[in-house]
């Protein structure tokens, strides 16, 4: 089942402890797309500059992922900086340029419309608002954010989550969204906003599950070698709906597979800058972390 995604298509310039990357490939599209793209078929929904390289969109393309949702419009394409120190969970933005992302309306080709399985990437809510009015009827529609759009946007946002099924943000999102310290507090009151399933992002501390279920923790995979998270909560996202699209499953036990394989995809993509390590991956690779990820958290029930 293929996956529709709107996001951002992007030029991040990085800096972290272990290195630095100018203007390569990025966004929230880019990166929850190809790592979707692992799963099942994915139709984008984006904007580029004129400036955009033919070759960014050829990789793409070969990843089994629809351009024809993708637009080039007359200017320069998003810009995101952005910088790290040594607790790579807390990206600091520099700077933020929207670009054409700022006169973007959204139309989504005809084949687009009948999507059942959405995912509203991180841009601005009222765009994530306008592609999901086109399609028709969405069975599953997830959606990200981020403190940018929570700070500037909050009652477009508010908007938008009344329609969300399952919302994946990082441990100080929903603090912010919420208004309250406490994680579980912070939770049940998210979960009042509209989303039913609350996903917790906590970079390297793994990933929280808030359902009717009850909740579900995972740890995150611990590697030797983390030189840039970029693109970590994007990545997961991938991983986690695109798994759920593809066994077509949204019952309690497909969504904790699905975390793991959230996590086993955020765990590839943090060990290069932008997506080099997406870009050599095999499906082996990621079903022999999910086995290792089992072993990582396998203990012994009480005994009598
Ligand atoms: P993350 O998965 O949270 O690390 O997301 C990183 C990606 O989000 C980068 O590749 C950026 O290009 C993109 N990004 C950063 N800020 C924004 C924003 N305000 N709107 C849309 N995309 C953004």
């Amino acid at each position: 089942m293929s996956i529709l995604v709107v996001g951002s298509v992007a030029f991040d310039s990085v800096s972290t402890p272990f290195g630095t990357a100018e203007e390569v490939l990025g966004g929230s599209g880019t990166y929850f797309s190809t790592s979707a793209s692992f799963f099942t078929a994915v139709n984008l929904v984006a904007v580029v500059g004129e400036d955009f390289p033919a070759g960014h969109l050829e990789f793409l393309r070969q990843r089994n992922i629809n351009l024809d949702g993708v637009s080039t419009m007359a200017g320069r394409t998003f810009r995101w900086r952005g910088e790290y120190g040594y607790d790579l969970n807390e990206a600091k933005t520099l700077d933020t340029q929207l670009n054409v992302f700022a006169q973007f309306k959204p139309q989504l080709p005809e084949h687009y419309r009948d999507a059942e399985y959405v995912f509203l990437g991180n841009i601005d809510p009222e765009l994530q608002l306008e592609v999901l009015k086109q399609v028709v009827r969405p069975k599953l529609v997830a959606c990200d954010t981020m403190n940018f759009w929570i700070d500037g946007k909050r009652d477009a946002l508010l908007k938008t989550l009344k329609h969300v099924d399952i919302l994946l943000i990082n441990d100080a999102e929903v603090r912010q969204l919420a208004q309250e310290a406490n994680i579980v507090k912070a939770a049940k009151a998210v979960l009042a906003m509209g989303p039913k399933t609350l996903v917790v992002k906590r970079g390297e501390y793994g990933a929280l599950l808030f359902s009717a279920h009850g909740v579900f923790a995972a740890p995150a995979y611990p590697l030797d070698e983390v030189y840039d998270p970029t693109g970590a909560g994007d990545t997961f996202a991938g991983g986690f709906i695109g798994y759920l699209a593809s066994v077509r499953d949204d019952s309690d036990a497909a969504m904790r597979r699905a975390i793991i394989f959230g996590s086993v995809m955020a765990s590839f993509n943090v060990e290069a800058f932008s997506l080099e390590r997406l870009r050599t991956l095999e499906f082996d690779e990621i079903s022999a972390r999910y086995r290792k990820f089992q072993l990582l958290t396998q203990f012994d029930g009480l005994e009598g």
